[in-house]
C-alpha cells in the first residue's frame, strides 16, 4: 500500500481546484483503535503516525497561523492533550482527542510561516502506520507594504514604548501596524456604550508623524465604522463609532501588529463531530467549549423569514431535494412559537428541530410559485431567509442590497430594458471557507464579496435584476449556488474568485476567465474582453474548466478569476479599493455587452 493522499482542498482555492468540493470517503473502523506512536522530526519534516488498526487519515490546512490538520477517525488517544514545542519553522505539534471518536493532530507553524498544501503527501507503510511528509515552509516574507507606508522611524526595538507606526482599514477591519509583536495582557477592549469601541494599549505611543489620525471603514457597504487614534499619556487609545446593534468587536495579535474586526467575521464555531460529509475544524481540539446560541425567535413576515439567537448565529443553509434546509450550529431551541402558514403563505410547510444537543435545523418547503432567495445577515445574532413570488421583484429592490454610495464613475455602456434580464452574482467561498490566502494575509472570500457587491450595484444601475448567491460572510455549499440561479431562471450566472498558487511564485500574475467545457465560451469572453480593456492586468486567457458552478448551471455561466492573492502585482491591486471598484465596473460592463448581444 503506497498511496499518496491530497490534501483537502475545502480551504483554499488552488489553482485548477477552485471550487472542487473534495470530500474523501471514509472507513470508520467498528471498534475504537489507539494511537500507538507519532512523532515529528522537524529536519526532515516527516511526521509519523502508528495506530493500533487501519486509519484513514484527514487533512486540513488552516491558516493564519498556519496550521496543518490532520484526523483519525475513529482512532482514541487514551491520554490527556500532549503539546511538544519546537524551535523553527514549525512550532508546535498538539495531539488531542478532538470528539470520542476521533484523534486530531495539529502541526502548528511559527508567524510567518507556511506551506503548500498541493505538497504535503501521506504515504501509507501499512494501513495503520503513515508517513506525512511535509513541503518545507515557505517563510511569508513578502508583504506588502500598506497603501502609504510611512517610512519607519525607528529600528525595531525590544524595549521602551510599543510604537504604533500605522494603520489602515481594509473589508473587514482595522489593521495596526507596531514595530514588535503585541506583548501579551498588554491592550484592554472596553465597550462603555452601546455605539463606542474602546482599545487602549499600554506603554505605547504613536510614532511622531503618525498618519491618518481618523480612518472610515464602509464593511461591505452595509454600515459605516468611524475610527480615531491618538495618544492619552502612556497608552494609545483607539476608539470606534460602531452601529448599536452590532456585535462584538475583537483584537487579534498578528506578527506586525494586530486587527480590529467584528467578531462575527472573525469566529468560526467548533466543528459539529464529523460526519462523511463534514468537514474537520481549523479550531484546535481544547477549544470546543463554546456557549451555545438559543434560538428565540423564527418569524415569517411578508417575504422574509427571520431567525433570531440570543448570541452569535452559526448557520449554513442548502437543499436537500426540495427542502430548503438551515441548519444553526452551537445552537438550542429556545421557547419559541412556530409561525403559522396560512394560505397565500410562501412556504408551503416549515418544521423547526433539534437535531442533536447542538444543532437545530429549519426546513423549508416553499409553496408552489414561490422560491427561497437564501439568507441575508441583519446583525451577528439574526438573519433572514428571502422568499420570492413568481412575477414579484427580487427583494434586491425593496430591501437594495446597500453598498457604498456610487462613485463619480459611471459604467459606460448602454442599459438594457429594465427588469427584462436577471443575472446571478456568486460571490466565490465565505463564511468558514476563506477561499485563498494570499500576501499580507489577504482572503479570497473577503475581496470577491467586495468587488462583487459592487458588480451587482452596477447592474442594477443599468436596469438588471441581480440576485446574489451571498451578500455577507456566510458558509454556503456550491449546490445551493447553483440551486439559486436556476430557481431564478436567471439569463447569466457569474462566479467571482481570486486566484492562488504558492506564496514562492510572486511572479505568477493575471486574469483568467472560465466556461464549461461543451457549453458556450461568449459570456466568459465577454467579461475578460471588458476587464482587459479598462485595467492593466495580464492576459491568462479564456479556459474551459469543470467547476462545479459553471458545469452544473443550464444558463450561460462563467467564472472570472480576477487575480492572484498570491502574485506580487495582484495582491498590491487587490489591496486597492479603487482598483476592486474598476474590476467591478469592469466585469458588469462585460455582464452588459453579452446581454445586449455585442
Ligand atoms: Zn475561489
Amino acid at each position: 500500500m503506497d498511496q499518496q493522499w491530497r490534501l483537502w482542498q475545502s480551504q483554499a482555492c488552488w489553482r485548477g481546484l477552485c471550487g472542487t468540493a473534495a470530500a474523501l470517503v471514509i472507513c470508520q473502523p467498528a471498534m475504537a483503535s489507539r494511537l500507538q506512536l507519532w512523532r515529528l522530526n522537524p529536519s526532515t519534516n516527516q511526521l509519523e503516525i502508528r495506530t493500533e488498526r487501519g486509519v484513514q487519515p484527514r487533512a486540513e490546512l488552516v491558516y493564519n497561523p498556519t496550521r496543518l490538520v490532520i484526523d483519525l477517525p475513529g482512532v482514541v488517544l487514551g491520554s490527556p492533550q500532549v503539546n511538544q514545542n519546537f524551535n523553527g519553522p514549525i512550532r508546535q505539534v498538539r495531539v488531542a482527542q478532538f470528539d470520542p471518536q476521533t484523534t486530531r493532530i495539529v502541526v502548528e507553524y511559527a508567524a510567518g510561516f507556511t506551506i503548500d498544501p498541493q505538497q504535503v503527501r501521506f504515504r501509507g507503510v501499512a494501513a495503520n502506520n503513515w508517513l506525512v511528509q511535509l513541503p518545507p515552509p515557505q517563510q511569508q516574507g513578502a508583504t506588502p507594504p500598506p497603501p502609504a507606508p510611512p517610512p519607519p522611524t525607528t529600528p525595531t526595538r525590544t524595549t521602551g514604548p510599543l510604537q504604533v507606526r500605522h494603520w489602515q482599514a481594509d473589508a473587514t477591519g482595522f489593521r495596526v501596524m507596531t514595530d514588535r509583536p503585541l506583548p501579551e495582557g498588554s491592550y484592554t477592549l472596553r465597550r462603555p456604550r452601546r455605539n463606542r469601541i474602546e482599545i487602549s494599549l499600554n506603554n505605547s505611543e504613536l510614532i511622531r508623524n503618525f498618519n491618518p489620525r481618523r480612518l472610515e471603514l464602509q464593511r461591505f457597504g452595509r454600515d459605516r465604522v468611524r475610527a480615531e487614534i491618538r495618544n492619552q499619556g502612556r497608552q494609545v487609545l483607539i476608539s470606534l463609532a460602531v452601529n448599536p446593534q452590532d456585535g462584538d468587536w475583537q483584537v487579534t495579535p498578528r506578527e506586525d501588529g494586530f486587527v480590529i474586526t467584528p467578531t462575527t467575521t472573525a469566529i468560526s464555531p467548533p466543528s459539529p463531530p464529523p460526519t462523511a460529509t463534514s468537514r474537520p475544524s481549523g479550531i484546535p481540539a481544547a477549544s470546543a467549549q463554546t456557549p451555545l446560541t438559543t434560538i428565540q425567535r423564527v418569524d415569517l413576515g411578508g417575504r422574509e423569514l427571520l431567525i433570531q439567537g440570543d448570541r452569535t448565529v452559526f448557520y449554513s443553509v442548502g437543499w436537500e431535494g426540495n427542502t430548503y434546509r438551515i441548519r444553526l450550529r452551537q445552537a438550542q431551541l429556545g421557547n419559541i412559537r412556530e409561525p403559522r402558514l396560512v394560505p397565500g403563505s410562501p412556504l408551503s410547510n416549515l418544521e423547526i428541530r433539534q437535531d442533536d444537543n447542538q444543532t437545530v435545523s429549519i426546513l423549508l418547503t416553499p409553496a408552489p410559485n414561490f422560491r427561497i432567495l437564501g439568507p441575508r445577515a441583519l446583525t451577528a445574532e439574526s438573519f433572514v431567509v428571502q422568499l420570492q413570488g413568481a412575477g414579484e421583484p427580487p427583494p434586491g429592490s425593496s430591501t437594495p442590497i446597500r453598498v457604498p454610495p456610487t462613485p463619480t464613475t459611471q459604467v459606460p455602456s448602454q442599459p438594457v430594458p429594465r427588469g427584462r434580464f436577471v443575472v446571478v452574482i456568486d460571490p466565490g467561498h465565505g463564511g468558514r471557507d476563506p477561499g485563498a490566502v494570499g500576501i499580507g494575509g489577504i482572503r479570497e472570500k473577503d475581496i470577491v464579496l467586495d468587488m462583487s457587491l459592487q458588480v451587482a450595484q452596477f447592474l442594477q444601475q443599468q436596469g438588471v435584476q441581480v440576485i446574489m448567491t451571498r451578500t455577507t460572510d456566510i458558509d454556503l455549499e456550491l449546490a445551493p449556488r447553483v440551486s439559486i440561479a436556476e430557481r431564478a431562471r436567471a439569463n447569466a450566472f457569474v462566479s467571482i474568485h481570486a486566484n492562488a498558487i504558492s506564496m514562492a511564485r510572486p511572479d505568477v500574475n493575471g486574469l483568467e476567465t472560465y466556461y464549461a467545457p461543451g457549453k458556450s465560451s461568449r459570456l466568459a469572453a465577454a467579461i475578460q474582453n471588458s476587464i482587459l480593456s479598462s485595467l492593466n492586468i495580464r492576459d491568462r486567457g479564456v479556459r474551459a474548466a469543470r467547476f462545479y458552478v459553471i458545469r452544473n448551471t443550464s444558463m450561460d455561466a462563467a467564472l472570472v478569476e480576477t487575480g492572484f492573492v498570491t502574485g506580487a502585482e495582484d495582491a498590491a491591486n487587490f489591496q486597492n479599493p479603487a482598483w476592486r471598484t474598476q474590476m467591478a465596473q469592469a466585469i458588469a460592463r462585460g455582464i452588459l455587452n453579452f446581454l445586449q448581444g455585442r
